[in-house]
């Protein structure tokens, strides 16, 4: 299918999803039923009628307030419905000729739905992972047939199988930086990034530490993100001319390549020492931090969206 049609259909249906993960993100931590009872104005308990709770626009309409009592309606339900169907027509479009479409598209609501519990409650709920696994499962099989490439299958599973463990062993090594959901969610980003190959479950199980790092950073001390910001455009920029001379005056094979990889080293560089100075002289705020999950969900997912043809 072309990739703008596929986009286009993936995102409204994505907006419709986003709805829907509105109600799981609020229930599921709450050990509430996602059917019954419909929804509800959370102050006046009025059931809201389908025309106003058509994703984004009803919002928009009645102005964020509930139609019956006026109650003031959380930014955060438009906001989550235009983020799944802005995610729905990235990953529709990257996967719109491949047959494991809809089992990434399952994937990305389900990481949307966990990204923001987490944030919230620091939990990664099994009430989404398992399900998450139970319609996702069939659908790599589903895509694995269509594009008849049973090898996937026997890589994704052996990807969830290293996932699991690594994150195990970090887990029983540091139980401070991550929960046991963490270690079940990355079997299961490991199982569908090892699908599309090695290299992407390689990139999968890094990236999150990387977004980890900067976002860990970021929280204890916003102002080292000036020099990571200035050492990653001042890589970026001389990125070939430096691989160019490392290597002994060789033509650069691949000059993005280059500038990304020299980008993200003088980032980290310029970074640690502006981190660390501040550490020295104790301007860095402690014990401050957000769960690993969304960025375990963030990084996998970058990983699957960046990788090229398989
Ligand atoms: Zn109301």
């Amino acid at each position: 299918m072309n990739a703008g049609i596929a986009a286009a259909i993936s995102g409204v249906f994505g907006l419709a999803v986003g709805s829907f993960l509105n109600v799981v993100i609020w229930r599921v931590p709450r050990k509430q039923s996602v059917v019954r009872p419909p929804s509800h104005c959370p102050s006046c308990d009025t059931p809201i009628s389908p025309r106003d709770n058509v994703p984004l626009l009803s919002w928009l309409l009645l102005r964020g307030r509930c139609r019956y009592c006026g109650t003031h309606i959380s930014g955060r339900y438009p906001l989550v419905e235009l983020f799944t169907g802005a995610m729905f027509a990235v990953v529709g479009a990257r996967f719109s000729s491949d047959g494991v479409v809809f089992a990434m598209l399952v994937l990305t609501a389900s990481l949307i739905a966990l990204s923001a519990i987490d944030l919230e409650h620091m939990l990664l709920p099994n009430r989404i992972i398992y399900p998450t696994v139970a319609i996702g499962l069939p659908l790599f099989v589903l895509g694995a047939a269509l594009e008849h490439d049973w090898t996937a299958l026997g890589r994704a599973a052996a990807g969830a199988l290293i996932a699991f463990v690594v994150f195990y062993v970090i887990w029983f090594a540091a139980p401070r930086a991550m929960g046991y959901g963490d270690v079940r969610l990355a079997a299961l980003l490991g199982f569908a990034a090892a699908y599309l190959g090695w290299p992407v479950l390689g990139l999968a199980l890094f990236l999150p530490f990387v977004l980890g790092s900067v976002g860990g950073i970021a929280i204890a001390a916003p102002i080292v993100l000036f020099p990571m910001a200035i050492g990653g455009a001042l890589g970026y920029a001389t990125g070939v001319s430096v691989v160019s001379r490392l290597s002994g005056g060789a033509t650069v094979a691949d000059p993005t390549q280059a500038r990304i990889i020299v980008a993200l080293g003088a980032a980290i560089l310029l970074g640690s020492v502006v981190y660390l100075a501040l550490a020295a002289m104790r301007r860095v705020e402690r014990g401050r931090h957000i769960p690993f999950g969304p960025y375990l969900a963030a990084g996998a997912l970058l990983a699957i969206l960046i990788h090229g043809p398989v």
